[in-house]
């Protein structure tokens, strides 16, 4: 695949050749691909495609809301409204995943799942059903020994749906830890595709747990989370 990054439509509803034309004339390789720019991380930098060193002018601020922009769709863990941005789109099954690329008019010859090729990648495949991502579902919910069977829909994981017997800051724990791992997967499909890494295992449980555990430990301040018991019995935190 490649899609090119500034004269393809792939981000925005226009292309960023026109959004962003003060910067994309300072570039050198006009045809360059979304994965040449933009990072395995997920994030667009200064680089040697910049014909000047520091862009001056109009051209700062392009730079800028550019960054802004890729950062907000890639992500950042560590930022919340970014963090948020994610959901938002999961939920709205708005994530740049190929066949929504495809309907917005971008010639790509493959539709199949980058990480699979078993199906063609939808939201719901790359996200829930796609085998990496499916094989780290069941690990999650067999921690928590919750049956997932019903559960694994984009709106059950992403939505706001609160299960009956769980107490209201427990649902939020236990939604937390559904996000996390959703975003995880999401970032394992990203590095696929823009690092080319040629493996696909599902995330590992344990990267969840650590994420999800920084994630509800520094919110859940009136509660405190015990990291052995998290890891073994967290249901003790979600139920009255
Ligand atoms: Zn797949």
């Amino acid at each position: 695949m490649s899609t090119s990054f500034w004269k393809d439509l792939w981000l925005l509803d226009e292309t960023l050749s026109c959004r962003f034309s003060k910067l994309y004339r300072l570039e050198t390789e006009p045809n360059a691909s979304v994965g040449d720019r933009v990072g395995w991380n997920g994030t667009f930098c200064l680089g040697e495609w910049c014909r000047s060193r520091v862009p001056r002018g109009r051209a700062v601020k392009e730079f800028e809301d550019l960054c802004g922009l890729i950062n907000s769709v890639r992500l950042n863990l560590k930022k919340d409204d970014t963090w948020q941005v994610f959901i938002w789109r999961a939920k709205k099954r708005r994530l740049a995943v190929l066949t929504e690329l495809d309907k917005r008019g971008i010639d790509l010859n493959l539709t199949r799942c980058p990480v699979c090729d078993d199906d063609v990648e939808t939201v719901d495949h790359s996200l829930l059903f796609c085998k990496q991502a499916s094989d780290t579902w069941s690990k999650v919910f067999d921690w928590w020994d919750i049956d997932e069977a019903e559960s694994l829909s984009i709106g059950e994981i992403f939505g706001e749906s609160a299960s009956g017997s769980m107490s209201k800051i427990g649902a939020k724990i236990w939604q937390a830890v559904k996000w996390t791992c959703g975003y995880l997967i999401w970032q394992n499909r990203n590095q696929k595709v823009f690092a080319k890494k040629c493996w696909s295992t599902p995330v590992a449980l344990n990267e969840i747990q650590v994420t999800s555990y920084e994630w509800v430990s520094k919110r859940c301040k009136s509660k405190h989370i015990d990291w052995h018991n998290w890891l073994h019995s967290p249901q003790s935190f979600v139920y009255e």
